[in-house]
């Protein structure tokens, strides 16, 4: 039985998130503050924290920070908040997805079957293909596989990440900072150019002209964006 802990100061919100993931069969444990969040994702080890942003004490977004420092468990925020800024925002801080309040509680029951689906390596085919271009460049977020121009691509772990954070934005500017705490998961000084290199090894494999990107384009002085059209797949 996989393992929720969700973390939520508001008790009648807590409890109806508990009552439904329960009723879905999973194993799930409530924590009203952030302290006892990194305790219980210590010692009870769940499979996917629900992890409410606005929290008493130490803030979602610390709870968020110190998790990711000590663990990849899959972090779904749930945020007031729903500003595209503050969405990006809770990415970066490491969560894998976000939900803004009010939600429904099906929402969130389909949320977590998907993030977990996505991080046990995806069995299951989530409807998460991103096409471009006229199908020149697709990701298959769940599988972990890329083709260009109908030829699959073969990318690290890294340089993955790196391309399904940058196509989920089409247009967005990403800086050097937002993509290093997506991809490495925490931000580190002097990390910036490994970014750098990341793309430069990403656009060899992604781009038909990795000198003239049509893709990845270099945002000069900020970061990087992503040009595709999409499909709408
Ligand atoms: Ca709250």
């Amino acid at each position: 039985m996989e393992k929720i802990l969700v973390v939520e100061d508001e008790r009648p919100i807590a409890e109806v998130v508990k009552a439904y993931l329960e009723g879905e069969g999973f194993a799930v444990t409530v924590v009203y503050d952030g302290t006892a969040a990194l305790a219980a994702a210590r010692h009870w080890r769940p499979d996917l924290i629900v992890l409410d942003l606005m929290l008493p004490g130490l803030s979602g977004e610390e709870v968020c920070r110190k998790l990711r420092s000590e663990s990849d468990v899959p972090i779904l925020m749930l945020t007031a908040k729903s500003e595209e800024e503050d969405r990006v925002q809770g990415l970066q801080m490491g969560a894998d997805d976000y939900l803004v309040k009010p939600f429904s509680p099906r929402e969130l029951v389909a949320r977590v079957r998907a993030i977990l689906r996505r991080t046990r390596g995806g069995e299951v085919p989530l409807a998460e293909v991103l096409s471009f271009n006229g199908g020149e460049l697709v990701l298959d977020t769940a599988r972990h596989q890329v083709w260009l121009g109908g030829r699959e691509v073969n990318l690290t772990p890294t340089e993955f990440k790196l391309l399904t954070v940058l196509s989920r934005y089409p247009g967005r500017v990403l800086t050097r900072s937002q993509l290093t705490q997506q991809v490495q998961g925490y931000d580190y000084e002097g990390y910036d150019r490994t970014i750098d290199v990341h793309i430069k090894n990403l656009r060899q494999k992604i781009e038909p002209e990795p000198e003239n990107p049509r893709y990845i384009k270099t945002v000069y002085g900020v970061g990087y964006k992503f040009e595709g059209q999409s499909d709408g797949v």
